[in-house]
């Protein structure tokens, strides 16, 4: 039997212009952004949590959206305005999520309750991760990378990060510990080397990865906002919106060799449209 079990979720969708995950190194914020894009050639792109069941506890990789975004499971217009904190961040990316498609609400359909999540591991604040952290508020930890909350805070930053979405949660911020990864910095967060939060930096300073490995060394990578889909690390395509675009192709070369080590179970993305909700036995 598996002593760990990765359970894919997709919680509701997100709705960006293409060259905002697919813009590659020549494009700008203003054309990824698709503020004065066409709104027909837009793409709606899952959002993902993940939830490891390991035999030390159970941990919540990211939260996608909160109810509050679709409070009737529809497109909601001036909810998601409210949500998101503002009109610009609405006209950069639009979510939807569905009735019983909350994380809160897919893991009472499984038994589980926020109270029996050990952490909320936060790969990093954008909207579409960090949005849904009030449905699992009673969890008992909610781990970000200090280097993270710092970027957030940038006042250049302002618009992409709104506050409210942590409100009233404590988070745990944290300094690497480890020194794996595209620019050696790790967390490991149980001291055996099992569960590693990796900084790949690029798409934002303080976004890490999480990989779970088991006591064979297979391992699964879910590299979230590190590239979009698999074909962003096979093509080493970047993204039209990146903090720093130089950090984000170091890092899905990264993410390229160890999707392609033969010990890699399953490498992926949070928004790749290829990948439907599944367990992965590890
Ligand atoms: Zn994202």
């Amino acid at each position: 039997m598996a002593d760990i079990k990765i359970h894919v979720f997709h919680t509701g969708e997100v709705c960006v212009a293409p060259d905002l995950p697919f813009g590659g190194d020549n494009c700008n914020a203003v054309k990824a952004s698709g503020v004065f894009g066409k709104k027909e050639d837009r793409l709606w792109l899952p959002v993902s949590a993940y939830l490891i069941e390991h035999p030390k506890g159970k941990f919540l990789v990211d939260t996608g959206w909160a109810r509050d975004v679709s409070p009737n499971g529809e497109f909601d217009k001036k909810a998601q305005i409210k949500s998101l904190g503002s009109v610009l961040l609405y006209e950069v990316n639009q979510g939807r999520i569905g009735l019983g498609q909350c994380i809160d609400e897919q893991l009472l359909e499984m038994g589980i309750k926020d109270s029996d999540i050990d952490a909320v591991l936060i790969t990093h604040l954008d909207c579409d991760h960090a949005n849904g952290l009030k449905q699992v508020k009673n969890a008992k930890k909610f781990m970000v990378s200090a280097d993270e909350v710092k970027f957030a805070n940038k006042i250049t930053n302002k618009v992409r990060y709104y506050k409210g979405w942590w409100e009233g949660i404590d988070l745990t911020e944290f300094e690497w510990n480890d020194n794996q990864g595209p620019v050696g910095k790790s967390y490991d967060l149980l001291g055996d080397g099992s569960i590693e939060l990796i900084n790949i930096p690029g798409h934002a300073d303080g976004l890490y990865a999480v990989k779970v490995k088991n006591e064979e060394g297979k391992f699964v990578l879910l590299f979230s906002d590190g590239g979009y889909a698999r074909k962003s690390w096979e093509e080493q395509i970047t993204s039209g919106i990146a903090a720093d675009k130089q950090l984000q192709k170091q890092s899905l070369a990264w993410i390229k060799e160890q999707s392609l080590d033969e010990n890699c179970v399953e490498s992926l993305a949070n928004h790749d449209p290829d990948i439907a909700p599944h367990i992965i036995e590890l």
